[in-house]
């Protein structure tokens, strides 16, 4: 850039402080608002309304969700939705998740999201545990925020909620499951240590959301700390 040019650019702070005149302005029929308000206002409208979907598990999902369940789950397909819902994702922009639920909890879980959607809470990623064959260690590993599993409980022969569709884990890396020396996902360990609060561990809004639709929390149990978990009675 030669200095010829730029002695013809006003420097930023000139224009900054151009703008703020002229917002300063008294216009006939305008309301004032001081800038900060101004920011905070257009903060609020860049991120797109919530939105949410319901559905039934049709032949083409059924297929995909080949990993997730089988034939002998404690729950049929016809008893499961799939719901897709708008999060805050950890990069602060809006994005559409995808999680299975049992039917009699597909409204409810639907307010939850909305809930914590309306809190900017931030939610790594929402995606069908199909995506990593059903793995709940590499969903986790992921930091994948899901519901429906036809799995065992960790450590158990009993099926778990999430066989029910009766549970939700969110943000595992964040909110690990802690037994012990046992530390699920691994990338959890910096978390075992609650305090102080980071970025995309349950918030009290969070907890609050799911205790309106009759859901406990997992780390509120008694033998282990499952900071990740949500589930309808039953554990
Ligand atoms: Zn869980």
């Amino acid at each position: 850039m030669t200095v010829r040019a730029k002695a013809h650019r006003l420097r930023p702070t000139t224009v900054a402080a151009m703008l703020v005149l002229v917002a300063s302005l008294p216009l006939p029929g305008v309301d004032l608002v001081s800038p900060a308000a101004a920011v905070r206002k257009s903060a609020a409208v860049e991120l797109p309304v919530f939105q949410s979907s319901i559905t039934r598990i049709g032949p083409n999902q059924a297929g995909r969700m080949s990993p997730s369940w089988r034939a002998g789950c404690p729950v049929g397909l016809a008893q499961l939705r799939l719901l897709q819902v708008t999060y805050h994702g950890f990069d602060g922009a809006a994005h559409t998740g995808r999680i299975v639920v049992h039917e009699r909890w597909a409204e409810p879980v639907v307010d939850v999201f909305r809930t914590a959607y309306d809190a900017r809470f931030p939610i790594r990623r929402m995606r069908l545990v199909d995506r990593y064959q059903g793995s709940d260690a590499r969903s986790m590993a992921a930091n994948n925020t899901s519901g429906f599993n036809c799995r065992l409980a960790q450590g158990s022969d009993h099926w778990s909620r999430h066989a029910y569709g009766a549970a939700i884990d969110v943000n595992p890396v964040q909110n690990p499951y802690v037994q012990g020396p046992t530390v699920l996902p691994a990338a959890g360990e910096d978390f075992v240590e609650r305090t102080p609060r980071r970025k995309g561990m349950v918030t009290r809004e969070v907890r609050q959301a799911f205790a309106d639709i009759g859901w406990s929390w997992g780390g509120d149990f008694v033998t282990i700390a499952d900071y990740q978990h949500f589930s309808a009675a039953g554990g």
